[in-house]
């Protein structure tokens, strides 16, 4: 069933930016570079995808989905363009990017143009993706720039892969913001401050949830 945050099918042709991440928590980085993407490449919408499992991480380390999602929901609900999806969290097993294009693509038909939004980072290393050369038929990239990783080094990573990849990748230069969401969790459990790094909704989430504080003994 299609989720009422979704925007609706439609019979002209959509133009909708998947913003894939693990959101452990959101911050300004995230939004800023989804609202760029959102602009220059006239997208009708960007759907923040929080990711269930995800498979480049240690689990263990991860905060439960339940509260990634509602800090992404709190964090992105207000902009008439942005929206979030259930769907990583709530599949139940590892998310790949190429299995969620596959139900997006199944869900709008033949209307839909779908961009992957993705930082620099995580571009870097698209070959070990499960089934790149699908899914790069299957959607465009859209690769964001991110303070500490160089578009540039893109050519050299994907030696002789670069030229079929980067056909289906167009890069964004995004106003540069340096924040990480492991940044966030190191200040949060040193008592350093976070404001202005992410929404104030979701550092009050955080603080009275009490996200990324030691486990206390008192
Ligand atoms: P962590 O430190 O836990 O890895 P993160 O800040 O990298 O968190 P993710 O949820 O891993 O956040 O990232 C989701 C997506 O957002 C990735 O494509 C990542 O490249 C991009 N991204 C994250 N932070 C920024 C930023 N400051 N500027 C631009 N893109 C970013
Ligand atoms: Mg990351």
């Amino acid at each position: 069933m299609m989720s009422f945050l979704l925007p609706k099918p439609s019979s002209t042709q959509l133009r909708l930016g998947i913003m894939g991440g693990t959101f452990d928590p959101i911050h300004m980085g995230h939004l800023v570079t989804a609202e760029e993407a959102c602009q220059q490449f006239n997208l009708n919408n960007v759907i923040f995808m929080p990711s269930g499992e995800p498979p480049h991480k240690d689990k263990r380390d991860v905060t439960a989905a339940e509260h990634r999602y509602l800090m992404t929901m709190l964090a992105v609900v207000a902009n008439p363009y942005f929206t979030l999806s259930r769907m990583e969290i709530d599949s139940g097993v590892t998310s790949y990017t190429v299995d969620t294009v596959r139900r997006f693509c199944d869900l709008y038909g033949g209307n839909l143009k779908l961009f992957f939004i993705t930082g620099a980072d995580a571009i870097l290393d698209i070959t070990t993706w499960k089934d790149y050369k699908e899914l790069l038929e299957s959607c465009s990239f859209i690769a964001t720039s991110r303070p500490g990783y160089s578009l540039q080094k893109l050519r050299e990573v994907l030696g002789s892969a670069f030229t079929v990849v980067m056909r289906h990748i167009h890069l964004l230069e995004v106003p540069a913001m340096a924040i990480s969401s492991t940044e966030i969790r190191r200040r949060v459990a040193a008592g350093k401050t976070i404001r202005y790094l992410t929404p104030r909704p979701v550092e009050q989430y955080i603080y009275k949830n009490k996200l990324y504080k030691p486990l206390s003994l008192d």
